[in-house]
């Protein structure tokens, strides 16, 4: 029996693990994809808008030469904390179930990478699965053509091409300049009337003046309404246009999935959209399960990011330990 299993290896679910270990618990991570999968994931050269000292994790030092610390620098920090701290991490391993047993704890059914199924049994279960996997939608016919993508990875490819981007906030302009400096003919389609107020604020000004040079095509106030092959159909206020259109990125954020905590009957609030929980201990109504991480986010899922939830480890490990005594009756 585990003493606490912890489904998903990103900054947070990291952080839990280091909390759990140095409160004296022998906790286990198991990933679906590599470690800080999602990181991973994140365009190539992206660059971390909060300082290398705000994404640490377990009160070790994050050293960098830059203001603000690259993919690739993160990729190198977590990878040197997991293995420095000795963590016990099950990567390219998928959590496919999840069951409370009837004398306490957690049954957990999972695959490896070769489709073999494991089980493992858990006094306490946190649940830190974030929310990349899951980008929000926009519904419209045409979304699934395999030309629309939710996730930027590099311009490299799409030289030439007439790309349309959807969403108005940091993911969407930066990939947009990218794409610019890379050649390609970018329009820029946003439902609001500004970007977001959450532009970083050293990108903004030069995004701007793109759009004011006309190197790229800024829409607002307007939605998409459909993708075909060839063109896209853009509706702005009253009147709807037809562009020439070769790939669209829907870069309009994500949202956690919740299938693994309702499976174990952890409520949702309906008013926020997050999994009920104490925001001191991170407990959910389901004794013994825990959230870490932005999976805790509801509807604002960007209210959650490294910041603050790499803090939440802390809560769960303290509350696990002072539970019944939990060290003393082991
Ligand atoms: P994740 O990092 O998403 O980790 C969840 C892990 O769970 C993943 O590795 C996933 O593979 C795994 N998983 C999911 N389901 C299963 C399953 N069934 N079985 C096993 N494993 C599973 N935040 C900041 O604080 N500062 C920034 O500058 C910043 N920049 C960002 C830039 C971009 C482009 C994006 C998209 C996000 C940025 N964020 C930033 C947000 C931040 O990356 C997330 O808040 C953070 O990754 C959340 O960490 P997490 O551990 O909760 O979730």
């Amino acid at each position: 029996m585990e003493d606490v299993l912890i489904v998903g290896a990103g900054p947070c679910g990291l952080a839990a693990a280091i909390a759990c270990k140095r409160a004296g618990l022998n906790p286990i991570n198991i990933e679906k994809g590599s470690l800080v999968h999602s990181i991973y994931r994140y365009p190539t050269y992206m660059i971390f808008h909060s300082t290398a000292e705000r994404l640490e994790i377990g009160d070790i030092p994050f050293p960098t030469p830059n203001e603000k610390p690259t993919r690739q620098e993160a990729l190198q920090y977590y990878r040197l904390v997991a293995a420095r701290e000795q963590l016990r991490i099950r990567s390219f391993e998928t959590v496919t179930g999840t069951k409370p047993m009837e004398d306490g704890g957690f049954r957990v059914t999972t695959s490896d990478r070769f489709g073999d199924a494991h089980t493992y049994e858990t006094r306490n279960l946190i649940i830190a699965t974030g929310y990349f996997d899951n980008p929000n939608r926009l519904n419209i016919p045409g979304e699934d053509l395999p030309k629309v993508s939710s996730f930027y990875k590099e311009a490299h490819p799409y030289a030439g091409l007439k790309v349309a981007i959807v969403g108005g906030n940091n993911s969407a302009v930066d990939a947009s300049m990218e794409l610019e400096r890379a050649g390609a003919e970018v329009t820029v389609i946003y439902r609001r009337n500004e970007l977001s107020e959450k532009v970083k604020a050293w990108t903004r000004p030069v995004f701007e003046s793109l759009v004011e040079k006309g190197r790229i095509r800024m829409m607002f106030g307007s939605v998409v309404e459909s993708i075909g092959e060839k063109t896209i159909r853009v509706r702005t206020g009253e009147q709807t246009v037809e562009l020439e259109n070769d790939h669209v990125f829907t870069l309009i954020g994500y949202r956690p999935d919740r299938t693994l905590l309702e499976s174990l009957g952890v409520e949702m609030d309906h008013q926020t959209g997050s999994p009920q929980h104490h925001p001191e201990t991170m407990e959910t109504n389901v004794p013994g399960v825990y959230i870490a991480g932005v999976i805790a986010a509801g509807h604002r899922a960007n209210a959650i990011f490294i910041e603050n939830g790499r803090f939440h480890g802390d809560l769960i490990a303290r509350h696990i330990t002072s539970r019944h005594g939990w060290l003393v009756s082991r």
